[in-house]
């Protein structure tokens, strides 16, 4: 009880990164010993040593957060990378098939590797042949975090990395991108997703086979026992009842905290202030998707944020949708029958808008999660974009 109390109810999602082992590799040497469990509740309600099997997302597993993952080899070398499963669902969804890829928005490099990991497999298998991952990241120094982990993942003969690279200022008429089939989006944003901001953990990268230095860059994940102190699990415990005690006025203030890339937070005073941030934020979101929907050869895109609000999610959708570049090039939303087996049966889809019928359709082809909803996971949002293979330029 007391280390539930000191964690939280979020597990510690795994993914096993499939370029340097395998999920069985794991089950029998990392998570030897653990007791496998049906559902995801029992990860954290069952004292021991837990782990669940992913129902959606293929190689993920969750396992008890009091379990020190980074003190394992598997972490260190890059067999396993510390992902929570809504993260994990764009690079699934996008499903990269023949052609080149993009990631447009990498640092710190979650879903590029999870990306290097897909085309990888698609390799091994001997399936039609994905060249190159591109991945750009504007902000030099979360570069260098991109980079250590790409290099951890062992995704470094995969990924291209252009480190400091504005995807906007990137020309997608480029013979350098003619073979782009499929691009993932997944810019900045409120993170108003972001599970537990005063309880977040810190995840440390792992040095790596060939590193000496520690790495020194964190990143946020729901679920895990980051410093073990006392102190700490004391300030947790008293942070947990003043959550559980939490009003929906205080839900409300919640709501406006915006998170920036780095972790940042910043109390959005009033109502106003939240729309004018989250108008400003859509609008960038939207530039965005349209930038990539201009890639000739492209034939699908994934457009993602770890946000709560409609704004950032099914409103940039709709907005593309109804965007000239979609109709001039026959760009339209994935639709749920569209994709991949997992992400057609996670059940928690979008918010309707209009109640129109193709709001309706919309809203079914919109992935969602929310946190605190007993799933174990943050609060996250992804579409799919299709183009289908006859779609011609149309003149408008
Ligand atoms: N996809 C990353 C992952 O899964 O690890 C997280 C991406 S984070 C939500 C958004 C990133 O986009 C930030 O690192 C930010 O610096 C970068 N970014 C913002 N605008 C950009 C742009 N115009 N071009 C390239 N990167 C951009």
């Amino acid at each position: 009880a007391e280390y539930l109390e000191a964690t939280g109810a979020y597990p510690r999602w795994v993914r096993v990164n499939t370029i340097r082992s395998t999920l069985e590799d794991q089950l029998d040497g990392t998570f030897k010993g653990f007791n496998r469990v049906q559902t995801i509740k029992e990860v954290t309600s069952t004292p021991g040593r837990n782990l669940y099997l992913d129902a959606h997302v293929p190689n993920l597993v969750a396992i008890s957060p009091a379990f020190e993952i980074i003190k394992t080899d598997a972490y260190k070398n890059g067999e396993v990378i510390l992902q929570d499963k809504a993260s994990c669902f764009p690079a699934y969804l996008l499903d990269p098939v023949a052609g080149d890829v993009i990631d447009s928005c990498s640092a710190p490099g979650n879903k590029t590797t999870h990306i290097a990991a897909i085309v990888n497999s698609r390799v091994a298998e001997g399936e039609e042949c994905i060249q190159k991952v591109f991945a750009f990241e504007k902000d030099k120094n979360r570069s260098r975090t991109l980079e250590k982990m790409v290099r951890i993942a062992g995704g470094d003969g995969i990924v291209r990395m252009s480190f400091g690279q504005d995807f906007l200022k990137v020309d997608p008429l480029s013979p350098l991108y003619d073979n782009v089939t499929c691009l993932l989006l997944d810019p900045s944003c409120s993170g108003s997703g972001i599970v537990g901001r005063d309880n977040m953990p810190t995840i440390h990268l792992p040095q790596g086979p060939d590193s000496k230095k520690t790495a020194s860059k964190t990143q946020p994940q729901p679920g895990g026992a980051s410093s073990s102190s006392s102190s700490n699990n004391k300030k947790r415990k008293r942070e947990d009842k003043v959550d559980k005690q939490s009003t929906k006025a205080e839900e409300e203030v919640e709501q406006r905290t915006m998170i920036d890339d780095d972790g940042k937070e910043t109390v959005v005073s009033s109502e106003q202030e939240l729309k004018k941030r989250l108008d400003a934020l859509a609008s960038f979101q939207f530039v965005l998707v349209l930038h990539a929907l201009e890639f000739p050869a492209a034939r699908r895109v994934t457009y993602s944020t770890c946000s709560i609000h409609t704004e950032e999610n099914e409103g940039v959708v709709h907005r593309v949708l109804q965007s000239e570049v979609a109709r001039r090039r026959g760009w339209r939303v994935m639709r749920r029958d569209e994709q991949v087996s997992g992400m057609r049966k996670w059940p928690v889809r979008g918010v309707e808008t209009s109640g129109s019928a193709e709001d309706k359709v919309v809203a079914d082809a919109c992935i969602r999660s929310y946190k605190d909803d007993g799933r174990g996971v943050m609060g996250f949002f992804v579409a799919g974009f299709v183009r289908d293979e006859d779609a011609a330029e149309r003149d408008i």
